[in-house]
């Protein structure tokens, strides 16, 4: 059962946190100001082991967390 779209992995834990400098938020492509409050979560690549991204709060996709 693979799925060939890239998404987050509900799994993971996630939570709201900090990003480290130069995170750029993948739902809107606006770089996330440091201590700025943002969800941490990871996405799930087929041809890779998933990697760690940060949303800002309001751009997190629903069920990352809530
Ligand atoms: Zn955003």
């Amino acid at each position: 059962m693979t799925n060939p779209t890239v998404e987050t992995d509900a799994r993971q834990r996630e939570y709201t946190t900090y990003a480290p400098a130069g995170e750029t938020c993948p739902a809107c492509g606006v770089p996330i100001k440091n201590l700025e409050n943002c969800r941490r979560g990871l996405l799930a690549r087929r041809d890779s082991s998933p990697i760690v991204v940060y949303w800002h709060t309001a751009c997190a996709p629903k069920g990352a967390g809530q």
